[in-house]
């Protein structure tokens, strides 16, 4: 048997957190699959999605888009972060892709590209401040691209900053200033990321944006009503490979950061940061050993991490951790190393990736 360590990727979950998305909103489904689906693998991921007739798909940049149509996929495809430059063009045409625009200088080499018409997506900064047309810049924006002889339709769209905060008045202020600028204009409205989905029933929309709750993962860092809704879909596992039962006073790990203040019993798991596990979890952070919880002491290494089996006598050598999956949200691990989901779904790697689909 090889290292242990394993993603299984659940397709049921996927079809399932994407219900929910539909049953709250009723719009139109993009499903954000940038970053290789946040680390669960575009295509296998994609294929679903599109079985499941997503209205579109949506990824950072050509290169991913790319790697989907070549895949198979055939579903609408946004650039999110829109086109870098104008050898793009001729690619966006040939991939039937559609593009997110941003800034001026995208609407210039628009304005001189006679391709086949694609639509766009424009994008309207309301107050987070990275990209996007400012409020008094918007409408002009969207003059000069109904002149372009290549734009089909104009989605408008933004994005919030503070969505996965619902008692700060930041989304509600974004949402009034997106609708205060949209007014009298037919055409359709995006707004919503996960955390607007599940929050802010507002701003739903003609489309909305799902990410990280597709994968099943609040992007709350509060308990939410609807956590129980959400399935994980990445349950990282591995197995205890090593036992040692250490006397009081032994240091475990590089910097001998964690002692034990009693005999204990250490298991050694085949997982480190070179996996995608966080280098910054601190001892303390849970994981489950054959579904029950205990926790990591000392610092997580390249290709391992330990953790306390002092009061899981049973437990042994071959013995499944989960490190984050179904019982261990991966919202809660992150929590612990000062992080969010996302950053350890996208992180992952070198784990050996089994796809299942217990609805079959
Ligand atoms: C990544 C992204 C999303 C999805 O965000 P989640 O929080 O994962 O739902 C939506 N919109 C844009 C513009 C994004 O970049």
């Amino acid at each position: 048997m090889s290292r242990p360590i394993q993603a299984t990727i659940n397709f049921s979950s996927l079809r399932k957190n994407l219900q929910l998305v539909r049953e709250l909103t009723g719009k139109k489904v993009i499903g954000v699959i940038k970053a290789d689906a946040y680390g669960h693998g575009a295509i296998p991921v994609a294929r679903v999605l599109e079985e499941q007739k997503v209205d579109c798909l949506a990824v950072a940049c050509i290169e991913e888009a790319i790697n989907l149509r070549e895949g198979g996929i055939q579903s609408p495809i946004l650039l999110l972060e829109g086109f870098f430059s104008e050898e793009e063009l001729p690619q966006i045409e040939q991939y039937q892709l559609s593009t997110v625009i941003r800034q001026t200088e995208q609407i210039d080499i628009l304005s001189r590209w006679k391709g086949k018409p694609f639509d766009v997506w424009l994008k309207i900064d309301t107050g987070m401040h990275r990209i996007g047309f400012l409020p008094h810049e918007f409408s002009e924006a969207y003059r000069r691209l109904k002149e372009c002889p290549s734009v089909r339709n104009v989605v408008l769209m933004t994005h919030f900053s503070s969505a996965d905060e619902p008692e700060k008045p930041k989304t509600l202020q974004q949402i009034n200033l997106f609708n205060s600028l949209t007014e009298g204009y037919a055409e359709e409205t995006c707004m919503c990321n996960s955390a607007g989905i599940m929050q802010w029933p507002a701003a739903h929309g003609d489309w909305v944006r799902p990410g990280v709750m597709l994968y099943g993962s609040s992007p709350f860092i509060e308990p939410h009503p609807l956590d129980n809704r959400l399935e994980p879909v990445m349950e990282l596992t591995s197995q205890i490979f090593s036992i040692h039962n250490l006397p009081a006073g032994a240091p475990i790990g590089y910097g001998e950061t964690f002692i034990t203040d009693r005999p204990m019993r250490i298991g050694v798991v085949a997982t480190g940061y070179a996996d995608g596990y966080p280098r910054h979890a601190p001892s303390g952070t849970p994981v489950l050993v054959n579904g029950q919880r205990t926790r990591l002491v000392g610092r997580i290494s390249m290709d391992m991490l330990s953790i306390d089996l002092s009061h899981l006598p049973n437990a042994g050598i071959g013995d499944t951790v989960t490190l984050w999956g179904k019982g261990l949200p991966a919202t809660e691990v992150a929590h612990h190393a000062g992080t969010i989901s996302y950053e350890l779904l996208c992180n992952l790697k070198r784990a050996r990736i089994k796809y299942i689909d217990t609805a079959e």
